[in-house]
């Protein structure tokens, strides 16, 4: 079957794409590769892969596409899948004949809510989907197909799931599909360089973190990886494809789960002579950090969550405070830069625990950081746990303009109060005198940096200026009127 892999346009700037962990419109512009839609388009041939937000594409553009495909996979999330669906019912009403599968973590835990939604979705892949759409794509009666909920007249069936991938060799590369459907300079990510490209080398996270998305609903907790020639040679050819490339991410969940096959990866790229980053718990060892750094890495995102053990201890984070604090020093005397992320509002927090999480950051001082809501989404543990101990009141995970907002709510901590303390966070961490001398080095030794971050640098003001003023951020300025709590 001709098929289009869409990222439907919902909210401006929506960073929600097939490889965004939580669905947001971020503080300044950002946006992940949509690599989980990449991965199946690479094994359906003459398939088409559309990133509507990136591109800045409406549902006026996308909606003439539908007459040139018999298959569409949209890929949907918690947050946008309402938008989603009008986006199915407009394909659908342009063609009638286009079949329409859904595909990511919301559908997969909800398969039958999700196709009662709309009879414009013809069928969900649950879990990994990559070879499930082949098969679809094949022609393959849905019947046949593992790993499927579909519309059977007015009956929905759900076939047996499909075992997970084990043979991650078996994936074909993504690079080829990023080379022939995206531009690689629409992704940005503001503390890597612009441009970069994403690339997973497994899937899975050993850790049991009970707010995590992915490993509770696609990934699962064994880190299943490919080869290491495998990832050496794609990003080879990469490098090949785009010679204009800053940096290469590996956005696998927890790159440092394996670490043996991580140095070994790293003297890979060291004899490429690339540049690059990833994903890494706080507790990597001195002798790892310095094989990687010594073979071109540059930066790692760490989930360091919380400064109070209590909190990390109640989301099985599995990483202690004292073991961060080693890490990060270790890091820092190696010269491997750390974007360090945080999340407020996890189960236990209260305003005193938020003020000892911010000393922490600034203790810790990583280079950049990222402070986000803690977001319970169907399918994890603390979704469940948030059922059950009524902290939930039907809030949603974004507001009307797709900014996160606290969908959770405390007896003892409201809602607006996790809400205001981001604010107060980013405040407290980057508006002391050591970081803003810091940031202003960097950009007096870099032009292209000292352009890109005055650029953040307004839309981040202007983005915590509307939150207190509780209005949405547009690309053109500030517009008012959206559900702030
Ligand atoms: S270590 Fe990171 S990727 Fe793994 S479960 Fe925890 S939050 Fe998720």
């Amino acid at each position: 079957m001709r098929t289009l892999f869409l990222h439907p346009p919902s909210y401006e700037d929506f960073d929600g794409g097939a490889g965004s962990r939580y669905q947001a419109r971020r503080e300044v512009r950002s946006f992940w590769y949509p690599t989980w839609l990449a991965q199946p388009a690479a094994l359906v041939p003459d398939s088409r892969l559309v990133d509507a937000p990136p591109d800045g594409l409406t549902l006026e553009d996308v909606r003439p596409l539908a007459r040139d495909y018999e298959l569409a996979v949209l890929h949907t999330s918690t947050p946008s899948f309402a938008h989603d669906v009008r986006v199915a019912e407009a394909l659908k009403a342009d063609n009638p004949r286009l079949r329409v599968g859904f595909v990511g973590a919301h559908v997969a835990v909800n398969a039958g809510a999700s196709l009662a939604a709309s009879p414009a979705i013809d069928f969900v892949a649950r879990s990994e989907f990559d070879f499930t759409i082949k098969e679809v794509a094949e022609g393959r009666p849905l019947s046949r197909v593992l790993g499927v909920s579909y519309r059977d007249g007015d009956v929905i069936r759900h076939t047996p799931e499909r075992p997970k991938l084990e043979n991650m060799d078996a994936l074909p590369y993504v690079v080829d599909v990023y080379r022939r459907d995206l531009t690689i300079e629409n992704y940005v990510i503001g503390y890597l360089r612009h441009p970069y490209v994403s690339l997973y080398t497994g899937r899975g996270c050993r850790s049991k973190c009970t707010f995590c998305l992915w490993p509770q609903t696609v990934g699962g907790h064994r880190y299943r990886t490919r080869s290491v020639e495998h990832v050496v040679d794609e990003v080879a050819r990469a490098q090949r494809y785009f010679p204009q490339v800053g940096e290469f991410f590996f956005d696998d969940d927890t790159f440092t789960d394996d670490l043996p096959r991580a140095a070994a990866i790293a003297r890979g790229l060291g004899r490429l002579g690339v540049t690059w980053s990833c994903n890494a718990k706080a507790n990597v060892p001195y002798e790892t950090l310095k094989v990687l750094k010594e073979h071109g890495l540059r930066l790692l995102l760490v989930g360091y969550e919380s400064g109070n053990q209590r909190i990390l201890n109640n989301v099985r984070k599995g990483v202690r405070l004292d073991v961060a604090r080693r890490f990060t020093r270790d890091a820092k005397a190696l010269g491997v830069r750390i974007h360090g992320t945080f999340v407020l509002g996890l189960p236990g927090e209260t305003l005193e625990t938020i003020a000892e999480t911010i000393r922490f950051a600034c203790e810790l001082d990583p280079d950049t950081i990222q402070v986000s809501i803690a977001a319970p989404y169907p399918g994890t543990a603390m979704y469940r746990q948030a059922l059950e101990e009524g902290w939930l009141d039907g809030r949603e995970l974004v507001d009307g303009r797709g900014v996160q907002r606290s969908a959770l709510s405390y007896p003892h901590l409201a809602h607006t109060e996790i809400f205001d303390s981001v604010d107060t966070f980013y405040r407290r961490f980057y508006f002391r005198p050591r970081k803003l001398f810091a940031l202003a080095g960097e950009m007096a030794q870099d032009r292209r940096v000292l352009r890109r971050r005055l650029r953040e640098g307004v839309e981040f003001v202007r983005f915590l200026a509307a939150r207190r003023r509780g209005v949405g951020v547009t690309r053109a300025g500030v517009s008012g009127g959206h559900n702030n709590p």
